[in-house]
Formats: C-alpha cells, structure tokens, sequence
C-alpha cells in the first residue's frame, strides 16, 4: 500500500512530545511490512541545519488559500533516510518562527495552509497515496480539504485515516478566523463539521466528522473521550462517530531505544548484566547531576512536560514524603512555571537527594531511564504515553496512574503470581500515589530477587512498533478493498 503521514512534527527533525516519535517510528515498521510510506512535514526554520543541508528540491508552484483566494508559495525539499521519503513544505510566511508552535492565533493560519499544501504536493509529484494518515487538528482539516476543494482531482480516490494523539489541543478559534483562512465552504461552518459554539470554530471536530476512519493511541483512551470527564468536550461527537473509532496502542523504535546500542549512556546493557551495569548507569547520572553517589539509593525518574496532564500535583503533593535517606528524585522537563518552580524549590530543599533538570535534553533523557530504578508518570490523562514503555525498555519500573496508555500496557505487580511490570493507583489522589512509590519501594528494598526479576520481565517485553503497524495495516486494508 502507499501511505502518506501529514504531521506537524517528526522525529529527529523536530519534536516535542511523543506525537513526534509515533511520526518517525511509525513510518519505518509499514516500511518494514512492505509498504511505500510518505512523510509530509513543515521546512519549520527550527530544523537543525545537518538535516537542511541534506534536502532535495523536488520543485514549487503557488496555491490559494482564504477566502479571497490568496496565493502562496509551496516550495517541495525532498530526503529519504531508511526508506522513508520525507516531503518537507517551503514557505517562509508560515514557517520560519516558532519551535515549532508559535500561539494558536498564528498556528490556525499556519496549519490551514500545510493541511492544504500537503494534498497540493502529493497532486503536483502524481504520488496518489490509498490512505492518507493525518495527526492531530494540525493535520484536521485534510479530509475537509480532500472531500471539497480537492474533489474532482487525483487525490480524491484517497481515503483518510485521522489519529487522536492528544485530544486536548484541538485548534479552536473564532469562525470568522478559521472561515478566512481556511476558504473552506460556508456549508461546514455548522454544528456537525466545524462548528463548535455560536462564535467559535474547532478544526479537530471538523476532521473527526469527516475522516474515514479515527483511531487514537490506546484502547481505554479510546473509551475514555466518548465520556464527559476526558472527552475534552468533543465526547459527544465522538460518541456519534463512535463506529469508525478504535484504540491502536503505540509502540517504541527499539533500535533507537536499545538499551544494548545506546551511545549516550556510561554502560550499555542488556537484560542479561542490567543489574551490575545499570548501577554504574545510576553512579554516572548521580554524578553528573550533583546527587549523593551511592547506588543502594533508589533513584525516581521523571521525564515529561510539566503540564496540568502529567499529574505533577501529586508529585509536588507527596514529594517532601519520599526524600527519607535511601530515595533520589529526578526530574527532567519544561512546561509551567508552577511546576519548574516546585520542583527547583525540592532541590534546594533536599540538596543531594532531588535533582530538577529544568530543559529539554534528548541525552540526559536516555540517562535517566538507564540510571533510574522506577519512572513515574501519574498522568491526569495519558492517551498512549511512551516515557513508561521505554522505561520497561530500560529495565526501570513504571509507577503509573491506571488511565488511557498506561493502562493498556503497564500490567500492576501481583505478588502471589510474581507478575506484572509495574505499580499502578486508580483514583486521581496523592495519597494513593504515595502508596503505590512505596509498595515499590517495599518491594525493592525488601525483595530484590523479586523486583530484578521484574526489570528483566520489562526488558523482554515486546514494546515495539511491529504488532501495532500490523494492526494500522489491516484497518488501512479495511478502507482500501
Ligand atoms: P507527550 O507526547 O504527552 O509529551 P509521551 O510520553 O507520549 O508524552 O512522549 C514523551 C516523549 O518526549 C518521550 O520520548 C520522552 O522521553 C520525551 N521527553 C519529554 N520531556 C522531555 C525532556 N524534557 N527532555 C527530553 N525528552 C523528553
């Protein structure tokens, strides 16, 4: 099958969560199955320059956009890396601010234009995809586009596949912004396309309303939007458009996150010395942070944005709890100040024993997942989450709220069966976080042969991108007969 991705952004090019790593990893498992995969990304001037210098100019036109029929420039720069085909889209009045996101009032314009552009190019290279897989509102209103403006073209034979990745983002505005910009037709301006409320507009609504299929990260997610405490008020629209919806866990790219291979780490390990190499993993990272070296200490990872999402409530609520002697926390992220702040207040409230990186740092990432011995992510809501995936991956325990993703794929320890691969809490409450850390910590202290016996369980866990490409496959195949 021919596939091409429309997506706001693609690791190793951009990325700033895990929508970033489904766009990559994704791609190259169909690749792997036999399919021929096109990547169709912004040129954003936030793309290091090693990746710029290596693109092919596969040509330019100009295109209308808005209601008056403005023209734009639509330049094409071409890369392949592993078998892939990257079609970056050129034009500097959108692109060249932001990393990648500027505010939502400049993004709406911003989005219209690549959503557009995207069937443009695949029209001007005659590369006529059977499903067009399109992410998140940036890429919304594709099957809008296709289904108007592009009918009667090459591309209308293509079928829409449209992926929740995070339902909170959903690229709402005034209708007169979006009306402008978009120069979509007045008709779909109404309650069950675009319409969100008497003045404002929602351009996820619009594309779940008219994507052949939708699919988001995992299957609980997948239940949880169609009820009123997670559906971010699109429930009921999803309820309605419930029969093409389906949860598709995601995976890792386990080439990139191979404990084994891993350059970026003191010493790479597999599931047979991570016990010996993963102390000197904890040493090096206890070292490079400031942290009390000492490898008896049990090290609690932390890596994610620091946003309202990720349950940093609770960690800011029991944290002054867990720092008893024998416990390190780390944090690494950015987001809200309000969390920045607490978590550099805990550092210099407990110095040696917490550790807030406030940044972004891909290396210090895989560091922490290989020198931590359990990773927490208390998540509000999570539709898929991949920090828990590869800390299973890195043989750290995940300590996970059961919701969305992370219910899916962290089963809770049972200790009668000596099975599961991690420490799970329902309610969203601090004080039930608080028991599962130290139910963990109970059982690592108190029976380690148990616990290292579920680091290797974790290691072996089949986290990666094939069963769940192989799942895209047939609902793809499903569209295409
Ligand atoms: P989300 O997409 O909601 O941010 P995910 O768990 O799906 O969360 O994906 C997060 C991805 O971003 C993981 O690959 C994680 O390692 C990475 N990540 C998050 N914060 C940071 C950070 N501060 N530095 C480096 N990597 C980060």
């Amino acid at each position: 099958m021919k596939i091409a991705f429309i997506g706001s952004e693609c690791y190793p090019f951009v990325k700033t969560g895990g929508l970033g790593d489904v766009m990559y990893a994704l791609p190259r498992a169909l690749k792997r199955e036999g399919d021929e995969v096109r990547v169709i990304l912004p040129l954003y001037q936030c793309i290091p320059a090693k990746y710029k210098e290596n693109l092919v100019w596969k040509g330019s036109f100009m295109m209308d956009l808005t209601m008056e029929g403005r023209t734009f420039f639509v330049g094409i720069m071409e890369t392949v890396l592993d078998g892939v085909t990257y079609d970056f889209i050129d034009n500097k009045e959108f692109f060249d601010w932001g990393n990648p996101y500027t505010g939502l009032w400049e993004d709406i314009p911003k989005y219209c234009y690549f959503s557009k552009a995207s069937l443009a190019i695949l029209n001007y290279m005659e590369w006529i995809p059977d499903v067009i897989h399109c992410h998140d509102w940036q890429a919304a209103l594709v099957p809008l586009y296709l289904r108007t403006r592009f009918w009667g073209t090459p591309i209308e034979k293509a079928k829409t596949v449209l992926t929740i990745h995070n339902l909170r983002f959903q690229g709402i505005c005034s209708i007169d912004h979006l009306k402008y910009w978009s120069g979509l037709p007045d008709g779909l301006f109404d309650y069950p396309v675009l319409k969100q409320n008497e003045n404002e507009s929602n351009m996820f609504k619009g594309g779940l309303a008219y994507a052949d299929r939708i699919t988001t990260v995992s299957a609980t997610y997948a239940r949880e939007i169609q009820t009123p405490d997670y559906g971010e008020g699109l429930d009921a629209h999803l309820r309605y458009h419930s029969g093409k919806l389906s949860g598709i866990v995601n995976g890792i790219d386990v080439d990139l996150w191979n404990s084994d291979t891993d350059q970026l780490l003191a010493a790479r390990y597999n599931e047979e010395n991570v016990l010996q190499k993963k102390a000197l993993n904890k040493r090096a990272l206890q070292q490079s942070l400031g942290l009390e070296e000492d490898e008896g200490k049990m090290v609690l990872g932390l890596v994610s944005r620091l946003t309202d999402q990720k349950g940093l409530d609770l960690v800011d609520a029991v944290l002054p709890q867990l720092i008893d002697g024998r416990t390190q926390v780390v944090v690494l992220g950015t987001g809200d100040p309000r969390y920045e702040n607490a978590f550099r207040y805990y550092e210099g409230q407990f110095p040696g024993s917490v550790c807030a990186y406030i940044s972004y740092n891909e290396g210090l990432a895989h560091q922490i997942y290989a020198g931590s011995d359990a990773l927490l992510v208390p998540s509000l809501f999570e539709p898929c989450g991949l920090t828990q995936l590869i800390a299973m991956r890195y043989g750290a325990v995940p300590i996970v709220r059961e919701t969305g993703g992370l219910k899916d794929t962290v089963m809770p320890y049972n200790a009668e069966e000596n099975s599961g691969n991690g420490f799970t809490f329902n309610w969203y409450d601090s004080g039930l976080l608080l028991q599962a850390i130290t139910s963990a910590r109970s059982l690592y202290f108190e029976d380690r042969a148990r616990w290292d016996e579920m680091v290797r369980r974790n290691m072996r866990k089949d986290v990666s991108w094939e069963q769940s490409a192989a799942q895209y496959e047939d609902l793809y195949r499903t569209l295409v007969r």
